[in-house]
């Protein structure tokens, strides 16, 4: 088959999703009608103001915070970013607490972030996970110390899908008089979010990671939390991020917001069904195989498993060739193979760390594609098996 009449699919949401077609018709009007500046008085203004507001609402909504909690961002890094470090310079210049608590699991844009506040005088714990992804609050506990000043760990983890215990974690944080922080990229649209329920004070979400647009992000950040731009600019989003807001992006997002929490149940129950589909018949159908975190609460379209015997990165390889889409969490720099930083926290032998396939799912995904991977993948494991063994 030539790579033009391949038909492809893909299982790679948790890297990014196609918007909604509904979300690019609001870009595109956005873009089009109503590219006033929002913070200007008049008319077009004060129309680009009101997409804003809308979407402050409906995102608020998804998440179950006030639209004044809410503040535009560029997406999850940035607001990873701007909850510890903002967390950090409002802590800065009122108390001498200047230690901060993470999960060994989390997306680079806190642990790089973390990182980065070590150089100015910060110290940093590293949770661990146990062997089935999770940070139990056990070890938060024993980890959290009279200078603890923020706790961040994610709500659903990005590579296995593992949700994490955050009410407890967010409960031990305050008793120490700690912030928590959770990183909901990957949680916020797949499975409930109520942020009154895990009683946190700071959440991540990203628009890109529901079917909106990418550029587009929020972080909510509790009433009454202390927290300091960490931008120098205009007064925008109450002092928390200067700069004009991208409206299109910010449109799209608060579309996107409103449909998935519109069919939320509905979507959970569907793509879980796909995944659990997908996992069986693998594991019946291939030898050697593993589902990484199978065993922990998943948020519904996230499976990883590993192929004994097998580089991942010539799987995915092989994969995309027979027009599936999947990825791997090994990253590729300067030709090593880094193994994944989560399944290693896992504690897995090397070689599962080097052998794991993530398949990640979302609406558009049907029982045919499923069904169409799982008769492809015996052969194609089994080739790549018989070139190691050579
Ligand atoms: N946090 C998690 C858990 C993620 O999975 C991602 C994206 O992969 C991010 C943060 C970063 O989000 P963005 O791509 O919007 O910057």
């Amino acid at each position: 088959m030539s790579i033009i009449e391949m038909s492809r699919t893909y299982f790679d949401h948790n890297a990014t999703t196609p918007p909604d077609a509904a979300v690019i018709e609001a870009v595109i009007r956005a873009l089009r009608e109503d590219y006033g500046n929002p913070s200007s008085v008049h008319h077009f203004g004060q129309r680009a103001k009101a997409l804003l507001d809308e979407a402050r609402t409906t995102v608020a909504e998804l998440i179950g915070g006030e639209p004044a909690e809410i503040v535009f961002t560029s997406g999850g890094t940035e607001s990873d970013n701007l909850a510890l470090r903002g967390a950090a310079n409002a802590i800065e210049s009122s108390s001498a607490r200047r230690h901060v608590i993470v999960s060994g699991i989390e997306h680079e844009a806190v642990l790089n972030t973390v990182k980065a506040l070590s150089t100015r005088g910060w110290t940093a714990t590293v949770l661990p996970v146990d062997a089935s992804g999770v940070v139990s609050p056990a070890s938060l506990a024993a980890a959290i110390a009279p200078g603890t000043a923020i706790v961040s760990v994610m709500h659903a983890n990005n590579e296995i899908g593992t949700i994490q215990p955050i009410a407890d974690l967010a409960a031990i944080a305050h008793e120490h008089g700690a912030l928590f922080h959770t990183d909901a990229v990957q949680s916020v649209a797949k499975i409930p979010v109520d942020v009154r329920a895990l009683g946190i004070d700071l959440l991540s979400l990203s628009a890109h990671k529901f079917n909106g647009p990418k550029g587009a992000g929020a972080l909510w950040i509790r009433r009454g939390t202390r927290l300091t731009s960490t931008m120098t600019g205009g007064k925008h989003e109450r002092n928390r991020r200067g700069g004009t807001e991208n409206v299109p992006g910010i449109t799209g997002m608060g579309i996107a917001a409103r449909l998935a929490r519109a069919k939320l149940d509905a979507d959970a129950t569907r793509v879980g069904a796909l995944r659990d589909r997908l996992e069986r018949g693998v594991l019946q159908r291939v030898p050697g195989t593993l589902v990484n975190g199978g065993s922990s609460p998943r948020v519904p379209n996230t499976s990883n498993i590993s192929f004994d015997g097998v580089e991942a990165e010539s799987l995915l390889i092989a994969l995309d060739l027979e027009g599936f889409a999947v990825s791997t969490g090994s990253a590729c720099s300067s030709g090593t193979l880094e193994p994944s930083h989560v399944l290693r926290a896992m504690g897995l032998p090397s070689h599962r760390t080097q052998n794991s396939i993530r398949f990640s799912l979302g609406a558009g995904n049907t029982v045919e594609q499923i069904e169409s991977l799982i008769a492809k993948l015996p052969g194609v494991v089994e080739k790549l098996r018989a070139l190691v063994r050579r």
